[in-house]
């Protein structure tokens, strides 16, 4: 399916799944798109996601349930695979003009509420980006940058807090909860086994690598690992298909988590490049790896990554941090 269709454009899914429908809704981001899934059902509708709290989105959504005639009360359960603003940013709103209980992990609606109640560009800690290495300047021009992003989410508490292996119902699929940690801590995939079908979120994209973040805010001692961990999981349960929340299907998940693995393999070797000559800090090693101009979001999101990166590499042993004039920085654990 084309990026560029018309937003709130429905289709179903597959000919095994006829009861699914994919909704497009545009995002405010690079990202551009992300599809939820609607799923129908005699005791009610299921919907997998929500899109971001804009007004583009709320419209398209609103397009997309009258192009499938299905009125907002006749969903019943709301399923969040994670905490993000494009995935949970419309729930409460949903939830509000549908009466519907929204499903998800107990470790991303704690994360959720944290969030919200921190400052409006509460996911920075200005003290920790600047011990390594981020300059005053950019630390206030990225917390003035996040400063809407909150608004992004209307805000809900969950109705169920769904557990790994947990089996749910989205409208008529019987479908069971599988935990995938890395993109965020408690990020939760939806397993449809007669048909081996994984709904996976942002845990597998086709075409870029899901991010992963680590930093003060990040609740996760190594996401990264657990990231790759995840990847481990979903390829010994060996979906034939995997139906993402951005971009085109994955025909063949398998593959696709071994060039993921792969891809931060290479980035773990190029981290190691970069650190050859002397200890740099994280926002040095970021720099490096990230010479193209990238907006500021994806700036503070690349920064964030590379710890991630670092920290995974802290544990397997391969560098080490050290303290030099008040900043951290890395170095390769044999200098
Ligand atoms: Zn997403």
């Amino acid at each position: 399916m084309s990026p560029t269709s018309p937003p709130g454009r429905t289709t179903l899914v597959k000919e095994n799944l006829p009861m699914v429908a994919v909704i497009r809704l545009p995002l405010p981001f690079a990202l551009k798109e992300i599809k939820i899934y609607l799923i129908a059902g005699n005791h009610g509708y299921g919907l997998l996601d929500t899109g971001p709290n804009t007004e583009a989105a709320r419209k398209a959504l609103e397009a997309g349930l009258a192009q499938l005639g299905v009125p907002f009360e006749a969903i019943s359960t709301i399923f969040i695979s994670h905490y993000h603003s494009d995935h949970a940013g419309l729930a409460g709103w949903v939830k509000k003009r549908s009466g519907a209980k929204i499903l998800m992990d107990a470790q991303d609606s704690r994360d959720l509420a944290k969030f919200m109640k921190g400052s409006p560009a509460g996911f920075i800690d200005p003290h920790f980006l600047g011990q390594h290495g981020m300059s005053q300047e950019r630390i206030d021009i990225i917390g003035q940058a996040l400063i809407g992003l909150k608004d992004l989410i209307v805000p809900f508490a969950a109705d169920e807090l769904v557990q790994d292996g947990q089996d749910i119902y989205l409208g008529s699929l019987g479908l069971s909860c599988f935990r995938t940690p890395g993109h965020t801590p408690g990020h939760t995939c939806l397993y449809y086994e007669p048909d081996n079908i994984l709904f996976c979120g942002d845990h597998l994209l086709k075409e870029i690598t899901p991010t992963v973040s680590a930093g003060s805010k990040i609740d996760h001692p190594n996401p990264l690992g657990a990231y790759l961990d995840s990847l481990r999981r979903t390829a010994v349960l060996n979906p034939r298909l995997a139906l993402t929340a951005h971009g085109p299907d994955i025909a063949d998940p398998g593959q696709r988590v071994d060039e993921i693995v792969h891809h931060h393999d290479k980035r773990k070797g190029i981290i190691k490049f970069i650190l050859a000559d002397r200890p740099k800090t994280c926002q040095e090693i970021t720099s490096a790896l990230f010479l193209d101009e990238i907006s500021l979001l994806e700036k503070m999101i690349a920064f964030n990554e590379c710890y991630a990166h670092l920290i995974d590499m802290e544990m397997e042993g391969s560098v080490r941090r050290i303290e030099e004039q008040h900043l951290v920085k890395f170095c390769l654990r044999d200098n």
